[in-house]
């Protein structure tokens, strides 16, 4: 009988650049048959099952400037390769963007955490990973660079499928830019996961501002989970504008998101059932975000 050899890693090329210039200049040198490789908590299962077969593997963990978080006056801009253990263990981003931190701290475990980064989970865009939802429910830029020169693409057009994105094969991640986050801003962060530490089923972002009477005003609702992407949801925004947040205002942003969505069945959830989660964790992230108890 014929040994088969164990199949595991396509072979492929390696280089470990240390500026995003060198890094861009290898993508676009094998024209679309090369790969970033950030964390590898995606892309080395990916090898290893061969769904990915890139001829050149760039590894960007020796690229100083894509691990920076900068705060400023116009927001807060991490760095592509910026863990979500970085995140976690800032304490400015606590008051700098306490949404962000409140999603992440929902990512996976200790160990991924201590590897996955901002910029690979963009890029590898799973439509139930909570940084695409911060992203597009906070309107951030993504900065990238290829061999046209840099662009900023705003999330609400990067992403444009399960692992699908706006991305060009020369193009890497270097930033992603989210907006100031004014102080006294309201947010709630929900979603529902098997077990802790598990892709959410389906999660809720949202925020928004008072007014000096106290109205919402500046609804920002999104949503993981619900669809082949993350998305916004306006016509639950629409509820909250102009609106006190009490329990029937809940209710009826609630329903409003519910109805917004329709997912498909899949082997974790009917749509019905992530439809109707959708509305809960909506319903859920608003009590929190107006201090009511659910
Ligand atoms: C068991 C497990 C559980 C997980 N649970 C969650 C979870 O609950 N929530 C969640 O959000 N995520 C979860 N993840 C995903 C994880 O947190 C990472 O976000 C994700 O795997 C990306 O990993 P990475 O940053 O190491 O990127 P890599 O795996 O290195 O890369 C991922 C993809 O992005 C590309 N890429 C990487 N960097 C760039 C860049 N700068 N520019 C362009 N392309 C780039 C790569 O080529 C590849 O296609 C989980 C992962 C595992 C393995």
């Amino acid at each position: 009988m014929r040994k088969l050899a164990a199949m595991k890693l396509a072979p492929f090329e390696y280089s470990c650049p240390t500026s995003v210039k060198e890094a861009v200049a290898l993508l676009a040198a094998h024209g679309g048959d090369a790969k970033p490789l950030a964390g590898g908590q995606s892309l080395m299962p990916m090898l290893a099952f061969r769904v990915a077969a890139p001829a050149l593997v760039v590894d960007l963990r020796k690229i100083e400037e894509l691990r920076q978080v900068v705060i400023s006056e116009q927001g807060v801009v991490l760095g592509a390769m910026v863990r979500w253990r970085d995140i976690l263990g800032d304490p400015r981003l606590r008051t700098a963007h306490p949404l962000l931190v409140a999603a992440i701290g929902h990512v996976a475990h200790y160990q991924i955490r201590n590897r996955g980064t901002v910029g690979g989970s963009i890029a590898h865009a799973d439509p139930a990973a909570e940084m695409p939802g911060i992203a597009v429910t906070c309107e951030a830029q993504i900065a990238v660079t290829g061999k046209a020169g840099a662009r900023t693409i705003a999330a609400a057009d990067f992403f444009r499928g399960p692992l699908m994105t706006a991305l060009e094969p020369d193009e890497m991640i270097t930033a992603i830019r989210l907006p100031r986050w004014p102080e006294r801003r309201r947010f709630g962060f929900a979603e529902f996961a098997r077990r802790q530490g598990d892709f959410a089923i389906a999660g809720a972002a949202l925020f928004y501002d008072q007014d000096g009477g106290g109205k919402a005003g500046n609804a920002h609702v999104g949503v993981i989970g619900a669809a082949d992407r993350p998305l916004r949801l306006v016509p639950a925004e629409t509820v909250l504008n102009g609106k006190m947040i009490d329990q029937e205002t809940v209710a009826l942003a609630g329903a409003a998101a519910a109805a917004a969505v329709d997912p498909p069945d899949d082997i974790h959830a009917s749509g019905a059932y992530r439809r109707a989660l959708v509305g809960v964790m909506v319903e859920r992230a608003l009590a929190d975000a107006a201090s009511l108890s659910a």
